[in-house]
């Protein structure tokens, strides 16, 4: 196949169906860790479309849902205490902090700018050197390359009044994260695909071993998702545990060498907080301490306050694939994309999200499951 529409045919669609059915013989629970994914299979309805032996189960991966309250708060804090250009990919500043969002404080006079690219960040930097400039470095394997590059960008320009706030997240440490948890059932799971484009494979084998269940790293479109499940599935009918790449197409086993050093030169790995999952060891990038000047964190001086999430807010299980979004109490109810209690309702990654936007599709399975 050569063109995205091929990947989303219904004939090529009905025929990994087919595929899927004439495999399965038992239930089976699988967890796709990538939040894109998770949008991908409710926008399409692939949920309703797989035999009732397969359980999708919704992982952790949509960075914006898991940065910490702290975090937001400290961001918020920056634009509207500190008077600083405070610049974020768009999906950030709509999720609410312990008092207010980014786009709140926006309202309120607050300098905060929706940007495509740290590097434009860069820019304004150069454009404005009596103010500073902090771009939220939000996301997983997948954005630390552009991050990194902006620092590294920044550094050349001799720029003194840029730097970024990170929270950079790992994806294999949130997989063994969700299989120590003794309340999992995960039985394989599917990788994210654009994370190995940049990371390659190498992490993933070791994980299938240790844990006992397929990785299958799999693309976004409804015939990569379909194909990524029959593949965890062949595994699992036959008794077998190891690595497979749906993804070749766009996944190379060594990923991108050359975005792999810009993050190793501007990024090291750290024990990172994961909301509603708690601190999970190694799990993610902060920037390296030679590079200090560059690191928000440490370049200002916020108070330390530690926020209480709303306490009828279930996401940490949502995001362990424990509980499923409409089994929230708040689902739908109180919680909505416009009136969102936590982070998996705004983002349009977050699982909430895509079971509220899609819901009529999602909720039918939900009943099967
Ligand atoms: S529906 Fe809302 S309150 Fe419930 S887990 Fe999702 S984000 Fe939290």
């Amino acid at each position: 196949m050569k063109y995205l529409a091929e990947y989303r045919a219904p004939e090529v669609v009905e025929g990994y169906l087919r595929e899927i059915r004439k495999t399965v013989t038992r239930p089976w629970t699988i967890m796709e860790v990538c939040g894109g994914q998770t949008h991908s299979l409710v926008k399409n309805g692939l949920l309703n479309l797989l035999p009732p032996e397969v359980q999708m189960i919704h992982g952790p991966g949509c960075p914006v849902c898991v940065t910490p309250l702290h975090l937001i708060d400290k961001a918020v804090f920056l634009a509207q205490e500190r008077g600083v250009i405070l610049c974020s990919f768009g999906d950030m500043i709509r999720v609410p902090g312990s008092r207010r969002s980014l786009l709140e404080a926006k309202a309120a006079g607050a300098d905060v700018r929706i940007l495509y690219s740290p590097l434009e960040a860069v820019k304004l930097a150069q454009e404005n050197p009596n103010r500073e400039v902090v771009f939220f470095a939000v996301g997983f394997e997948t954005t630390a390359p552009a991050n990194a590059l902006s620092v590294q960008y920044a550094r050349q320009l001799g720029l003194t009044n840029y730097s970024i706030l990170a929270s950079h997240v790992l994806v294999p440490p949130a997989i063994q994260a969700v299989m120590a948890d003794p309340e999992t059932h995960i039985q394989g799971f599917l990788a994210a695909g654009h994370v190995c484009t940049i990371m390659g494979l190498d992490q993933y084998a070791p994980l299938a071993a240790q844990y006992g269940v397929p990785v299958v790293v799999t693309g976004f479109e409804p015939a990569d998702l379909l194909h990524g499940i029959l593949l965890t599935l062949k595994q699992l009918e036959n008794g077998e545990c190891r690595l497979d790449n749906q993804y070749t197409r766009v996944v190379k086993p060594e990923g991108n060498p050359q975005a792999r050093q810009v993050i190793d030169q501007v990024f090291e790995v750290v024990d990172r907080e994961w909301r509603g999952v708690g601190v999970i060891p190694q799990s993610g990038w902060d920037v390296r301490p030679e590079l200090a000047a560059f690191n928000a964190n440490l370049k200002f001086e916020v108070p330390q306050q530690r926020a209480a999430e709303c306490p009828d807010c279930i996401a940490g299980q949502v995001l362990k694939g424990i509980k499923k979004p409409h089994q929230c109490s708040q689902f739908g109810t109180r919680c909505t994309p416009l009136n969102p209690l936590g982070a998996p309702m705004v983002s349009s990654e977050g699982a909430c999200a895509a079971y509220y936007h899609y819901a009529q599709a999602s909720l039918a399975v939900a009943e099967v499951g």
